[in-house]
């Protein structure tokens, strides 16, 4: 009975889990970014919520190999653990070079700094795969609120989302950070 229960936790813990990269993955991050956005409007706290993209990847993939493409995505996953470091925050790859960062209980000027900080940390990495060296750069939509009672979880994700193709219009590695808390907050 116990080697079950211990089979079925690993089972969960598996199912939850992204295997390249060992961090949350999508159905991990939105069962818990639900979970937060409720939490929030009662404690009528801010949550920051990031997306981040890697730019170009199909062409890190197309001159350097899958697998390198693959060292880059590990590279960022351990640079966004190493740089958002909060116990609290919830990285989470949620597709293929595209990763979430949730932020709960902290500042618009926290998340904006902290977005920028994975920016051009990322910008400066140097990154070696089999003795060649690689760069990459990403860009990031971030977006902070206060959530009301009728905040909706998906509605966050997709400002969130328009955020990110806004980064990417602009001309990549770079952030665009929008704000729905109101001021003097
Ligand atoms: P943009 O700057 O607009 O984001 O351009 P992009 O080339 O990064 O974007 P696009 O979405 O066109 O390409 C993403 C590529 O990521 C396409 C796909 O082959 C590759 N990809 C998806 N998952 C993986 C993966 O797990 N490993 C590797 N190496 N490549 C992946
Ligand atoms: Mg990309
Ligand atoms: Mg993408």
């Amino acid at each position: 009975m116990q080697k079950l229960q211990i089979m079925n936790k690993e089972l969960e813990r598996l199912s939850l889990t992204d295997p390249l990269t060992g961090l949350a993955n999508r159905r991990y991050f939105d069962k818990r970014f639900n979970e937060e956005v409720q939490r929030a409007k009662r404690s009528e706290s801010l949550i920051g919520v990031m997306m981040l993209d890697i730019d170009h990847f199909k062409q890190i993939n197309d001159t350097l190999g899958h697998q390198a493409g693959d060292h880059v995505i590990q590279s960022l996953s351990a640079l966004i653990q190493r740089v958002s470091g909060r116990a609290s925050d919830l990285p989470a790859r949620v597709g293929g070079e595209e990763f979430c960062l949730l932020v709960c209980n902290e500042t618009e000027k926290h998340i904006a700094r902290l977005a920028e900080s994975i920016r051009a940390s990322a910008a400066a990495e140097l990154v070696k795969y089999r003795e060649e060296p690689i760069r990459y750069t990403i860009s990031i939509g971030a977006y902070c609120v206060i959530p009301t009672a009728d905040t909706d979880p998906v509605t966050l994700l997709k400002e969130t989302d328009d955020a990110l193709y806004q980064a990417k219009n602009d001309g990549r590695n770079r952030v665009v950070f929008i704000s729905a808390v109101p001021p003097h907050r």
